[in-house]
């Protein structure tokens, strides 16, 4: 069995076995963390910590769910960097890619194993025999997480083959594949006229209600897409501010489970 975080064991610890028992300022005071909510002008959440206590202050000017990400952000922080003022901006909570300084990436791993632990998650996203963001809407709803942090999460605990990738009006942003997505099928950098993505990010139709059944070749390059199909669900995941922030993100499992048996081929499995 793998070995929980220590996110997840205090949660256990805690009593915790359901998404809605995940109070996440009474599991803060727990820890010596006191909450306040307020606008802040130079960050998005802050944490002063002295000896065994501390003082969280969030800005959930951003929506109460993104306000929980913040705050579980911030007790990552508390329990790996004890004793230090620190204060986050709006990049470091919640960066992909694993971009930004350690200590972020570190209190951001906490954060997902605080609020969608992989012991309730797991479980529950097994339920949905067809993923797309409908799943990881639905998921969403039940941790009262983000569509975008719900969505990151289902790609960091899922065991079998899936990717999210988010595109801007100048092409791929970002991606991240499940552990088991082999590197060699990285997505396109561009948009291909048949992943439907620029009429999105354009306005120019509206996101599908589900996944549908595209051809691989639309959102990668590899030799061999030409010979699969892929189930994609794409969603508008921002778009305020005008076009220049407009942002498509899209959900990609493979239709069959041999998409993949030319790279296992070739590394002579
Ligand atoms: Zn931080």
């Amino acid at each position: 069995m793998r070995r929980l975080s220590h996110a997840e064991q205090y949660l256990i610890d805690y009593g915790v076995t359901k998404p809605r028992h995940i109070d996440l300022e009474a599991l803060a005071w727990t820890m010596g963390a006191k909450v306040k909510y307020k606008r802040l002008s130079s960050c998005e959440a802050k944490i002063t910590g002295l000896g065994d206590r501390a003082i969280i202050t969030i800005d959930d000017s951003s929506g109460d769910r993104r306000a929980r990400f913040s705050l579980s952000h911030e007790i990552g922080h508390w329990q790996r960097h004890r004793n230090q003022i620190l204060s986050c901006s709006k990049q470091d909570i919640g960066g992909v890619n694993g971009q930004g300084a350690h200590k972020e990436r570190e209190a951001d791993r906490y954060a997902a194993d605080f609020m969608m632990p992989a012991y309730l998650y797991r479980p529950l996203m097994r339920e949905f025999k067809k993923p797309s963001f409908k799943s990881i809407d639905a998921l969403a709803e039940e941790f009262q997480a983000s569509r975008k942090a719900s969505a990151l999460r289902y790609i960091d605990v899922d065991r079998s083959e899936s990717m999210l990738i988010c595109f801007g009006p100048n092409g791929r942003k970002w991606f991240r594949g499940s552990k088991d997505w082999p590197d060699e099928w990285a997505p396109k950098r561009d948009h291909d006229p048949d992943s439907g993505v620029m009429e999105l990010l354009f306005g120019k139709t509206t996101p599908g209600a589900d996944r549908s059944l595209v051809p691989a070749s639309a959102f990668f390059g590899r030799y061999s897409a030409e010979n699969h199909n892929v189930y994609a669900h794409s969603v508008i995941s921002r778009s305020r501010g005008g076009q220049t922030d407009a942002e498509v993100m899209t959900f990609i499992v493979p239709q069959n489970s041999d998409m993949f048996d030319d790279v296992y081929a070739s590394r002579g499995w």
